[in-house]
């Protein structure tokens, strides 16, 4: 099967004598005894286990685990880790996952923050006690690219454990299992789920090792795992996924160019921009470069702001992946940290037609003349 047979017909477990063309939603929390029957829904449920199908088939691997958040299955893969490991992560890590270390990990996990887009630097960081390299590509916001094959060859030299969090490519224009990657993971809420109505992530592993068992263990042992209702929307919406990133990463892109000319724009950051440090990198390993930009203002915080509240089509609010587009200054969410001034504003571009979204953003700019 191709991605989008398998978007469609991947995980989609019909037992039921009516035979129905889509699986139903399963509620029921437990199971008569049976042999290989589902026990107790905390440990399996149906839906839960079409999306892990599902998502396991469109990342090539071997198997997937679902939680009821990204950094629940980020969360997961720390717990596994033994006490006093050493974690290496990027320097502009998804800033609720950095925080997740440094609050809740600081006394079991030492974590060296580096520049991923420089190889010497993570070799730099290994270490004896190094477990887990941690990556994302691109990143949030800075859509940095950090090339995969090289930091995995890196990592497995040094038997380090490799997981890439894939979330703004998703498994439609990134496959990092297939450049190296232990793990996989997925903020499900972004553009799997895609409507902005579910919070949901996903690990996905290419060999069934013992770190894996343990990941799975926490799953269901520590239980954060998401409801019928939750798996069956995912499952809904990654039907139409290969098309929807496309559509995504075609507004980004015009959007991109947009921007990129216009002279009350400083900066544009976009893998697909010839210009961005990272294309080259960005053009090998991926198939798309994404629905996500940042752009940074002529301008302070004030002006970022008259210019987001102006927009008609772009909400201002924090998240991405949806088919609506969203705006928002960033270090109103995750301050001003290194690289992110505070007039940064990064842009989700939604499905709504192009022209319409073009036209939004010109008619923004102008408050700023
Ligand atoms: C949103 C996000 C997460 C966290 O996922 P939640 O579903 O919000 O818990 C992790 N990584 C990236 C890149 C994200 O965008």
């Amino acid at each position: 099967m191709k991605t989008e047979t398998i978007a469609i017909h991947g995980g989609n477990n019909v037992t039921d004598a009516l035979k129905p063309v889509i699986q139903p939603i399963t509620l029921s929390t437990t199971f008569e005894h049976q042999d290989n029957s589902m026990l107790y829904g905390r440990l399996e449920n149906p839906n839960r286990k079409s999306l892990e199908q599902v998502m396991a088939a469109l990342e090539k691997g071997v198997d997937a685990a679902a939680f009821s958040s990204g950094n629940a299955a980020a969360n997961a893969v720390f717990q596994a880790l033994p006490a006093g490991a050493h974690v290496i992560a990027p320097d502009d890590m998804y800033h609720g996952l950095r925080s997740l270390l440094e609050t809740v990990f600081f006394d079991k996990i030492h974590v060296d923050f580096v520049d991923m887009t420089q190889p010497e630097q993570v070799a730099a960081a290994i270490k004896p006690a190094t477990h887990l390299l941690w990556i994302e590509s691109p990143s949030n916001p800075l859509l940095k690219i950090s090339a995969i094959k090289t930091l995995c060859h890196l990592a497995h030299e040094n038997d380090v454990t490799v997981v890439c969090d894939n979330t703004f490519a998703s498994p439609i224009f990134q496959q990092p299992l297939e450049e190296g990657a232990d793990l996989v993971m997925h903020s499900n809420t972004k553009y799997i789920g895609g409507h902005s109505d579910v919070i949901g992530g996903v690990l996905i592993t290419g060999k069934k090792t013992d770190f894996w068992n343990k990941i799975r263990s926490v799953q269901q042992l520590a239980g954060a795992v998401p409801s019928p209702f939750d798996t069956y929307f995912l499952t809904r919406s990654i039907k139409t996924l290969p098309y929807r990133m496309k559509a995504h990463a075609a507004n980004a892109s015009q959007i991109a160019r947009f921007l990129s000319k216009h002279p009350l724009i400083e900066k544009v950051y976009y893998p697909g921009l010839e210009t961005h440090p990272g294309h080259k990198t960005a053009r090998a390993q991926m198939q798309g470069y994404g629905g996500m930009l940042s752009v940074v203002i002529k301008g302070n915080a004030r002006d970022a702001d008259r210019f987001v509240d102006e927009l008609t089509y772009f909400s201002n609010a924090t998240s991405l992946g949806g088919v609506e587009s969203l705006i928002e200054r960033r270090s109103r969410v995750q301050g001003v940290t290194e690289g992110v001034p505070e007039q940064l504003i990064r842009i989700s571009a939604g499905l709504e037609n192009t022209e319409d979204l073009l036209e939004d953003l010109e008619k923004g700019l102008k408050v700023l003349r």
